[in-house]
C-alpha cells in the first residue's frame, strides 16, 4: 500500500503541492492574522458559542494564531493551563506504575507501512519531508501523527523474554496531523499531547491496562478539570485503526455537541505482529507480546474552556488554574498601605503553596477586574485602605455572577489561607455540579425511532439509545442527522431493539453530533 503524498519534491513546488491540496491557504491566513491582532469585545456564550471561543482564546492570552497555517501558540497563559493538567496526569501515570521516554519525530515511510489498517487510516493525516538540506531523501520520513510505530519498532528489539515485560512507557510530545481548520485546542496542524504505549506478556492484562488509562482520563476530566463524561467502548467505525478495541470518554459542550476528551486503545497483537514484538514466554513458546496505547491531547483544555466559561470570559477550576487567586490592592491618593499589605499577605500564600499574584499595575481597579475576569482566575482578593485597617481582606469568586450575595466575602487577614483553601474547594465542586447538571439535563433516553432522529438532528445533547451496533445503521443515522455514536456500553435489557433501525439491539451508545 502507498501512502498519498505530494509526487514533486523541488523545494518550492513540493510545498506549493503540499498546501494546495489543504485547500483555500491565503483566505484563512488573512482571516487568522486579523483575528489574533484585537478582540474588543467577547460576544455573548449562547448566541454564538465558536465565536465567543475564539475571542475567549485570545483576549484570555492563551493561544494566538501564527503565520503557520493550522498551527497555533501557546502563549505563557495557556501553557500554564498546560502544565497543570501535564502535572496531574504525569503523577497518575506514575502511580500506575509508568516511565517517561522520548521517540524521534520522524517515521521512515517503510515503517509506517507495515500495519496496513493504521496506514489507511492516518495516510489522509501525514506530512512528509521527502528533502534534507540539498539532498533529495532516498525514503521519505513522515512526521508522527502518533507514534504506535516508532515505539513499536524499539519495543520489538527491547523484549525478549517474559522477564522483559510489561513496558509501561508514557510520551509528552508533539505531533502533526495535516488539518484544514484551525481552532486553538479544538482543531489544529501541530499539537500537544501524551501518548502511553505499553507492552504486556497476556491479553488480559493489555486489556485490563486499557480499561485502567481510560479510568485515569475520567478521573483527571471529572475531578481536575471539573468536567463530567461518559466513558465506554467506541463503535467499529470510530475505532482507531489498527486497534482491536478504542475506549474514549466523551464530554457534553454547551451547543450540545459531543467533544471526545481522551482514548485508550487495547491493540490486541496488531501492532506486534506488524513489527515483531516477540518473546520467549516461560513455557519456552515464542509468542507475540499485546499492545496498548492513550492519549489526553490539549483538546482537553478546549473542552474545559467551553464547559465552564460565561459571558465575562473563562471560569477555570482552582485545580487547573495558573493562579489561583489575584491580589488587586486598591490605591488611594498616594496611600500605598494596601499593596504592602497585598504583598505581605501574597508571600504568605505562596509559602503554604497557593498559586497567587500581586497586580500593581498602573490601572483602575476596575480595569483589572474585568481583566481578570477574563482570564478566569477562580479568586480575586481585595485589599483597599479600610480594609488594612481592620485587617481583612476581601474575595470575590470568579464562578458566581456580579450581584450574587455569594459573591463576595469579608475575611480576617489572618485566617487568609485556610478561608482561600476551603472557597477554592467550593469553586472546584461547584463547576462540576454546574456542568453535571447540564449534563444530566441533556442526556435522553430516546426509545423511539422520530424523536431519536428529531433530537439527534436538533443537536440536543446525548442521545442514550439501545442500538443494533451496525455500521449501515449508524451511517444512515450520520446521513440523516449528522450524529454519530460517541460510545458504547453493555445493553442491559435483553430483547430490546435498536431505536434507529428496529433491528435487535446488541449494546446502549449514546449518540451525539460531536466536534
Ligand atoms: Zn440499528
Amino acid at each position: 500500500m502507498r501512502l498519498t503524498r505530494p509526487a514533486v519534491p523541488l523545494p518550492l513546488q513540493g510545498h506549493v503541492a503540499a498546501r494546495a491540496e489543504a485547500g483555500p491557504v491565503m483566505s484563512d491566513a488573512i482571516e487568522t492574522l486579523t483575528l489574533s491582532k484585537d478582540v474588543k469585545e467577547i460576544p455573548p456564550k449562547a448566541a454564538d458559542l465558536s465565536a465567543w471561543y475564539t475571542a475567549v482564546c485570545l483576549k484570555a492570552e492563551l493561544a494566538s494564531y501564527s503565520p503557520v497555517r493550522g498551527c497555533v501558540v501557546l502563549r505563557p497563559y495557556g501553557y500554564g493551563l498546560w502544565e497543570n493538567l501535564q502535572k496531574h496526569l504525569d503523577a497518575a501515570f506514575k502511580e500506575t506504575g509508568h516511565e517517561n521516554a522520548y521517540f524521534p519525530l520522524l517515521i521512515p515511510e517503510s515503517l509506517l507501512l507495515k500495519e496496513a489498517e493504521h496506514v489507511e487510516g492516518f495516510a489522509p493525516e501525514v506530512a512528509w519531508v521527502t528533502r534534507g538540506g540539498q539532498e533529495e531523501l532516498t525514503e521519505p520520513l513522515a512526521i508522527r501523527p502518533t507514534s504506535e510505530v516508532i515505539i513499536g519498532v524499539m519495543y520489538a528489539q527491547w523484549v525478549e523474554s517474559y522477564r522483559d515485560l510489561p513496558i509501561l512507557i508514557n510520551q509528552w510530545a508533539n505531533v502533526l496531523r495535516w488539518e484544514k481548520a484551525t481552532r486553538p485546542f479544538l482543531r489544529t496542524m501541530e499539537f500537544l499531547w501524551q501518548e502511553g504505549h505499553t507492552a504486556h506478556a497476556h491479553a488480559q492484562e493489555a486489556r485490563e491496562e486499557t480499561l485502567r488509562m481510560l479510568d485515569v482520563y475520567r478521573e483527571f476530566a471529572e475531578n481536575v478539570a471539573a468536567v463530567p463524561v461518559y466513558a465506554g467502548i467506541k463503535s467499529a467505525s470510530e475505532r482507531f485503526p489498527g486497534a482491536v478495541e478504542t475506549f474514549s470518554i466523551e464530554a457534553l459542550m454547551p451547543d450540545g455537541k459531543a467533544l471526545q476528551s481522551a482514548t485508550s486503545h487495547d491493540l490486541g497483537q496488531n501492532f506486534a505482529k506488524a513489527y515483531d514484538i516477540k518473546f520467549l514466554d516461560a513455557d519456552q513458546q515464542i509468542k507475540y507480546a499485546y499492545t496498548t496505547s492513550w492519549g489526553m491531547s490539549w483538546r482537553m483544555l478546549g473542552a474545559m474552556i467551553m464547559t465552564h466559561g460565561d459571558d465575562r470570559g473563562l471560569r477555570i477550576p482552582p485545580k487547573m488554574a495558573p493562579l489561583e487567586a489575584v491580589f488587586v490592592p486598591i490605591v488611594r491618593s498616594g496611600d500605598d498601605r494596601a499593596v504592602a499589605a497585598s504583598r505581605d499577605a501574597a508571600a504568605a500564600l505562596r509559602k503554604a503553596g497557593f498559586r497567587v499574584k500581586v497586580d500593581d499595575r498602573d490601572q483602575q481597579p476596575g480595569w483589572k477586574y474585568a481583566e481578570w475576569d477574563v482570564r478566569g482566575v477562580p479568586v480575586r482578593i481585595e485589599i483597599g485602605p479600610r480594609d488594612v485597617e481592620s485587617g481583612s481582606a476581601v474575595l470575590v469568586r470568579r464562578d458566581r455572577a456580579k450581584g450574587d450575595p455569594e459573591q463576595k466575602q469579608t475575611v480576617p487577614l489572618d485566617q487568609l489561607a485556610q478561608r482561600l483553601r476551603a472557597l477554592l474547594e467550593d469553586i472546584q465542586a461547584s463547576l462540576y455540579a454546574q456542568a453535571k447538571q447540564f449534563l444530566d439535563e441533556h442526556t435522553f433516553v430516546v426509545r423511539d425511532r422520530d424523536e431519536f432522529f428529531a433530537k439527534a438532528k436538533a443537536r440536543a445533547g446525548m442521545i442514550d439509545i439501545a442500538w443494533c451496533g451496525r455500521p449501515e445503521c449508524e451511517e444512515l443515522v450520520k446521513a440523516e442527522t449528522g450524529a454519530t455514536t460517541r460510545n458504547t456500553r453493555p445493553l442491559d435489557e435483553p430483547g430490546a431493539r435498536c431505536v434507529a433501525c428496529g433491528e435487535p439491539a446488541t449494546v446502549r451508545a449514546y449518540f451525539a453530533q460531536s466536534y
